[in-house]
């Protein structure tokens, strides 16, 4: 992707502005005013966040929810998945960096004083988590942020093997680095520039191995004929780069997407063999496969996951309390939301297994 930023005034000041405009010159990156903004694909803007850069993960009514909380620093993604909300989300491709982290530790801080219970937070939701590391540096300034928490766990999400200047921080002990996971065939076929499914798992076993710990997301998960034997050999690949004991969570979720959102992946991602399947319309608007269908992969996962790494937390992702309820090993049957452990077992249980 050819990148050009465009900056916003009064960020001359500002050192994470500086930093990008240096990281930029170095790779031959043109940086300049908002002036001179033109329209085109690969556009960065580099602006403030005027609003929250801290929002609680809205949840859906009547679907449990993971107490979750996302860090608007990045918005937009260069990676492309067919199947990401932010297809539908937003009509516009510029990807926007904000700079003023000063005031994002100052939220961070303020949510840490009135937490009573440990909570997790990430900057996965609206972009990748380290993507643009390259530019920004930003996840090293959280990873060394969030040591000081006692209370806070700083969840990176990545498709990308992108974790080198993460690699030699002294204390990783607040931040799990995630991975989303899929078969080769889906990442692709459907995961844009995303990484292999090999050089995401080399870059976690070599996070593990540098005391951080690790997470994965099954999600989405994708059903098509042979889906079985494909997720049982990620699940296998996994077990034999990463040990259990550095495996902070694993989570569950099943394709799903809006009734919009469905005709714009037709229109952009003529390929995709995503839709085939028969989708259900759920309570919360989103068109989800049929219920024993789900039901029938998470068991299949969760026994897989059991079978090959053994206990780790499993919780699902958008579901709602009569499929938890079907599935005992996940949250013990009874949809308890932030079942997993961060609020039950307390931070260090769960990040020191
Ligand atoms: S990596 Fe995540 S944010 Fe980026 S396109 Fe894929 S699903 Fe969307």
């Amino acid at each position: 992707m050819n990148y050009r930023i465009y900056y916003d005034d009064g960020l001359s000041g500002n050192p994470y502005f500086k930093r990008i405009i240096k990281n930029a010159a170095s790779l031959s990156i043109p940086a300049e005013p908002m002036a001179k903004y033109r329209k085109g694909k690969g556009n960065i803007i580099i602006s403030e966040n005027r609003g929250d850069f801290i929002k609680k993960c809205p949840g859906t009514r009547d679907f449990v929810c993971c107490d979750y909380y996302i860090i608007d620093l990045i918005f937009n993604c260069p990676l492309g998945c067919s199947y990401c909300f932010l297809n539908a989300y937003s009509e516009s491709d510029d990807i926007v960096i904000y700079t003023n982290l000063d005031r994002l530790f100052e939220e961070i801080r303020a949510l840490e004083n009135n937490s009573i219970l440990p909570y997790r937070i990430g900057t996965g939701e609206y972009s990748d988590s380290l993507f643009f590391d390259f530019l920004t540096g930003y996840s090293r300034d959280l990873v060394e942020f969030f040591s000081g928490m006692e209370k806070g766990i700083l969840e990176l999400k990545t498709k990308t093997a992108e974790t080198g200047r993460l690699e030699d921080i002294g204390d990783p002990g607040s931040t799990v680095i995630s991975w989303s996971l899929n078969p080769e065939r889906i990442i692709s076929s459907e995961e844009g520039f995303s990484a292999p499914l090999s050089d995401r798992l080399k870059a976690a076993a070599r996070c593990a191995k540098k005391g951080f710990m690790t997470g994965f997301h099954f999600d989405p998960v994708v059903k098509y004929p042979g889906w079985e034997d494909d997720y049982r050999r990620v699940i296998e690949t996994l077990a034999a780069a990463v040990p259990a004991g550095r495996i902070a969570w694993i989570s569950l979720g099943t394709l799903r997407f809006s009734p919009a959102w469905k005709d714009t992946m037709k229109k952009h991602f003529k390929n995709t063999s995503l839709l085939y399947e028969d989708f259900v319309l759920c309570p919360d608007g989103k068109m989800r496969y049929q219920k024993k269908i789900r039901l029938d992969i998470y068991g299949k996962m969760l026994q897989y996951i059991h079978d090959i790494i053994g206990f780790v937390p499993v919780y699902l992702c958008m579901e709602p309390p009569y499929i938890w309820k079907k599935l005992p090993s996940c949250g013990a049957g009874k949809a308890p939301g932030f079942s997993f452990g961060v609020r039950r077992k307390g931070k260090n249980n769960l990040l020191s297994r």
